[in-house]
């Protein structure tokens, strides 16, 4: 026996003392994990610099604000999801009730990527302990101060058969997933959710994928300009652009396009300064690799505005490339740098048609007043979620589900969705014992004739 079966083990036993099952413990446990984030808030800033670069406002309200929202979410709601939800009877089932238990899976393996290390690290193991379950974290390997800072936190906070963090690289994720856990939740890129399913489908370990993909923006005509800039700007430089739900490309009406790129221009500066690689607030990129990767896409198109690099300090500017065409480098795949490639559009149904060529996206903003054009996105093209006159900011709202389509993922979490994802929903009939309708049986006399009179 490998030591990931024995800790398997170990939280399978304990699972089955039946403690999680208590609503108790688990409002318990998301009060404890509250308090350890709290104690833990300055040391997890001082590692997301150290990791990223990332400001104490960036770490602050993207990984560590959020997830006191969404505990304190689930705390309140947790008494009223986990209540059996009785549902109608039929009449062919007189005399018997209906119910919706949800029950945890079991021990759930979450595996999670480097761009924001902690909150999605975290967020699922909220939505893992509300419904019950016990949790085998695996935090990313290229984020390490981070990734200890969040083992030390929870296993000082939880005994390691209930929660327990396996740091570690591709090895150590690989060597988790031939074990038979009962839930995979994955955080990541598309190739290796494809490795995710894989695994998962030796065991039918039933599985949710957080993927990403290429999230376009459109600016149509109608469009608040300098709103939609701010908005787009922000959304698409937080974090170096190292956001999964971030604009990857825009689209501009042709009619706005200079009016819209001198606004935009105006945010960019506004919100990250004349010489952005001095910016001591400005994410860095993770790694050389994403570094080389990202600069080879900076002689594509036209550049109007950034473009400068630091290779020692892994930083890329804010940069703003035009002239693009699906044909350069940077259309590829799916950018995760501070990169936004423009094109213009004339006709509103040619970018629909365009998007609909390619892999359902995660993330899809449209700037644009009028409903019709609203109603004409969203019903036309299929992605995982967005906003409408806004970027990326969907996310933070526990009331919707967050989650992407096609291969940008499946299934979904945040607030009731992180519950419904971790639990299965078991229904049960309990059916009545003080008397027995003979209909069903084989040998009533005019038995088909008289069930034709219930199921027609
Ligand atoms: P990644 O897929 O390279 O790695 C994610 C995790 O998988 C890490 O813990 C890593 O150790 C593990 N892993 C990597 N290769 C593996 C392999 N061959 N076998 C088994 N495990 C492996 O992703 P990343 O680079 O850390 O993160 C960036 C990607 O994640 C982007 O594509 C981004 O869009 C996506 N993402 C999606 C969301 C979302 O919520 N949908 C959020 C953040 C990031």
């Amino acid at each position: 026996m490998n030591k990931y079966n024995e800790m398997l083990k170990k939280q399978k036993q304990f699972f089955f003392t039946d403690k999680t099952k208590s609503v108790s413990f688990r409002i318990e446990a998301l009060e404890k994990l509250l308090q350890a984030i709290k104690k833990y808030e300055e040391e997890l800033m001082a590692a997301l610099k150290i990791d990223l670069n990332k400001s104490a406002f960036d770490a602050y309200t993207t990984e560590i604000g959020i997830l006191y929202q969404e505990i304190k979410f689930n705390k309140r709601h947790l008494k009223e999801w986990t209540k059996p939800n009785k549902v109608k009877t039929p009449l062919t089932h007189t005399g018997s009730k209906s119910y919706i238990y949800a029950e945890p899976y079991g021990s759930t393996l979450v595996i999670a990527p480097w761009n924001y290390p902690f909150q999605l690290a975290v967020a699922p193991i909220i939505g893992a302990i509300a419904a019950g379950n016990c949790v085998v974290l695996k935090p990313s390997e290229l984020t390490p101060t981070t990734s200890q800072v969040l083992n030390k936190l929870l296993s000082e906070t939880f005994p390691e058969e209930y929660i327990c963090v396996v740091e570690g690289g591709v090895e150590t994720s690989q060597a988790l997933l031939k074990e038979p856990f009962d839930y995979l939740f994955f955080t990541g890129s598309v190739s290796v959710g494809k490795i995710m399913m894989e695994a998962a489908a030796k065991q039918l370990t039933p599985i949710t994928l957080e993927l990403g993909g290429k999230s376009p923006c459109i600016v149509h005509k109608d469009a608040h300009l300098k709103l939609a800039a701010k908005r787009i700007a922000w959304g698409k430089f937080t974090n170096a652009g190292q956001t999964c739900v971030a604009p990857d490309y825009l689209y501009v009406d042709r009619q706005v396009k200079q009016e819209f790129l001198r606004e935009l221009q105006k945010s960019i500066l506004e919100l990250y300064g004349e010489q952005p690689l001095d910016n001591e607030d400005f994410t860095h990129i993770i790694n050389v690799k994403h570094f080389n990767r990202l600069s080879a896409f900076l002689t594509d198109g036209e550049t109007l505005l950034g473009g400068g690099t630091d290779k020692d300090r892994l930083v890329i500017e804010p940069t703003v490339l035009t002239n693009i065409n699906w044909s350069d480098k940077v259309m590829g795949d799916e950018i995760f740098g501070p990169i936004l490639p423009i094109m213009e559009y004339e006709n509103l149904t040619d970018v629909i048609n365009e998007v609909n060529q390619h892999p359902k996206p995660l993330a899809l903003y449209l700037f644009s007043e009028s409903r019709k054009i609203q109603g004409q996105v969203m019903t036309q093209i299929s992605y995982g979620g967005g906003c409408i006159n806004d970027t990326i900011y969907h996310l933070s709202s526990p009331h919707l589900p967050f989650g992407g389509v096609g291969a940008s993922g499946m299934g979904s979490y945040h607030g009731k969705a992180g519950f419904d994802t971790f639990s299965h929903k078991k229904s049960i009939m309990k059916q009545t014992t003080k008397f027995d309708i003979p209909l069903r049986y084989p040998n009533v006399k005019d038995g088909l004739k008289k069930i034709k009179l219930f199921l027609k």
